[in-house]
């Protein structure tokens, strides 16, 4: 079979191969091309040594930065290309990068220390695989499994939690029986690995088309690094809106979210001060009063433990804590939110407002959902008119309050937010003549 390599990396290969060297493609780019996908990076591993391959490459930009662990980096055409020297990997006492490494002659030694079947498949130019793990059975049959003894693998390299759960989500594949019950048992590895590594890999595996099955079956796993889940796993929510438990209602509404990292996180954490709001009234129903100001209080905890980028945690909490915001098809209150949110925010909560009623009774929900397209034709309409939605828009300004008397100062924006208001709610409008009226009126107050 042909596959599409490109120049570059089919250039590499003949290279090391000229020089009398073995090399193939490796890891998730063989993954990659064989489930009918395109590789966003290409690995090489090679029976030649570093300072070989660096003599090979003589001449062309390299970055040496990956020396030590067997690495050396080539740049064709400003694509970087990993070259790799066939290696072993000593423990890892930090779960970053292995304590040491050592050369081996052979590529099955090598694709040995891999992680999963599915990523020890090597490849030459001509497409001929070499795949002693079964790792081509494994990506048809839609497979996790670890290479060798599962618990072990685990124990070796805590982050590999991580990585079966996020191919798990990513692929749509099922983790093999031993591996999932290994996955279970050595989810306090976790502890072991940097928050960076989690976030990364917790990224990827919220955008996957299975992020939902995974939470699912997995929720030990997600309360490893992020304890503040469990309760909401447990809750249950007696309540009219509600057929199903805290946690359920969760997944559903993830699955709903469109795949996106902001949005997918805000409905994980959506609901997650619930359990520390619910009281239950005399009739046996389940109430979560304020619940969206302590849900966005631990987002933001829980974000920030995990070492998230300010901008993506800041969008998140606010999310959070507006989720349960009554927004109304009405030009007034819509433009009102616009005003407080901006446009991006503003769109997003309503993809957040769909995505937690998919999570509650479906036969209840229909008319909010109606509602809520109602609500986004009407923003975009108030958007497409350029109707004034903040100071910037307003027909007067600074100068125009001064101007008419008033002491420069925070008067002067009480001023201009006091017409904003009005702007905002219809009560007047944006018309220059009128607004340097009402100036005049509140400069004579
Ligand atoms: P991605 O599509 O995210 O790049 P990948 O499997 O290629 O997935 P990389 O981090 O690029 O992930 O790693 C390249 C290869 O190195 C993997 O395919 C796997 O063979 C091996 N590998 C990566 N991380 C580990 C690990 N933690 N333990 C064992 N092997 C690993
Ligand atoms: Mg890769």
């Amino acid at each position: 079979m042909k596959f599409d390599i490109p120049a570059g990396a089919r250039k590499i290969l003949q290279t090391l191969a000229e020089a009398g060297f073995e090399a193939y493609l490796v890891g998730g780019c063989v993954r990659d091309l064989l489930r009918g996908v395109t590789p966003h990076d290409w690995d090489i591993c090679t029976f030649a040594r570093p300072e070989e391959t660096e003599h090979c490459f003589a001449g062309q930009r390299i970055i040496e930065t990956g020396l030590k662990h067997g690495t050396v980096t080539v740049l064709v055409e400003g694509e970087p290309y990993e070259i790799t020297t066939y290696r072993t990997e000593g423990p890892y006492s930090d779960s970053r990068r292995p304590d040491y490494v050592r050369f081996v002659p052979n590529l099955t030694e090598d694709l040995t220390r891999r992680d999963f079947t599915i990523n020890t498949i090597a490849m030459d130019l001509d497409g001929n695989l070499r795949d002693p793990f079964g790792g081509v059975h494994d990506i048809k049959a839609g497979l996790i499994r670890c290479v060798g003894e599962a618990d072990q693998r685990f124990q070796e390299d805590g982050l590999r939690v991580m990585r079966a759960l996020r191919f798990a989500a990513v692929f749509g594949y099922a983790i093999e029986k031993r591996t999932a019950r290994a996955v279970h048992e050595n989810r306090a590895m976790l502890d072991r690995v940097a928050e960076e590594q989690i976030n990364a890999e917790l990224r990827k595996l919220l955008m996957g088309k299975k992020a939902g099955d995974v939470l699912r079956q997995y929720p030990d796993v997600f309360c490893q690094f992020w304890p503040q889940l469990g309760p909401l796993v447990t809750l249950e929510q007696n309540n009219p809106w509600h057929c199903w438990g805290g946690w359920e209602h969760t997944i559903h509404a993830v699955e709903a979210a469109p795949a996106d990292v902001t949005l997918r996180l805000t409905m994980l954490l959506h609901d997650i001060g619930k359990p520390a709001c619910k009281s239950t009234d005399e009739q046996g129903i389940d109430h979560f009063y304020g619940h969206p100001a302590v849900c966005a209080q631990l987002a933001d905890e829980m974000l920030r433990a995990l070492k998230f980028d300010n901008k993506t945690r800041e969008r998140v909490v606010l999310l959070v804590e507006c989720h349960d915001a009554q927004l109304q098809p009405r030009s007034q209150v819509i433009r009102r939110w616009l005003n407080r949110l901006g446009p991006e925010a503003f769109f997003q909560l309503l993809e957040v407002k769909w995505a937690d009623s998919m999570g509650q009774d479906p036969k209840k929900v229909k008319d909010r959902l109606a509602e809520l397209d109602e609500i986004k034709a009407k923003a975009e309409q108030i958007l497409a008119e350029r109707q004034c939605l903040t100071l910037k828009d307003l027909a007067v300004d600074g100068r125009d309050v001064i101007a008419a008397g008033i002491e420069p100062g925070p008067e002067v924006g009480r001023v201009l937010g006091g017409l904003l208001k009005r702007v905002l709610n219809e009560d007047i409008p944006n018309e220059r003549k009128i607004l340097l009226k009402l100036i005049d009126y509140s400069s004579r107050k």
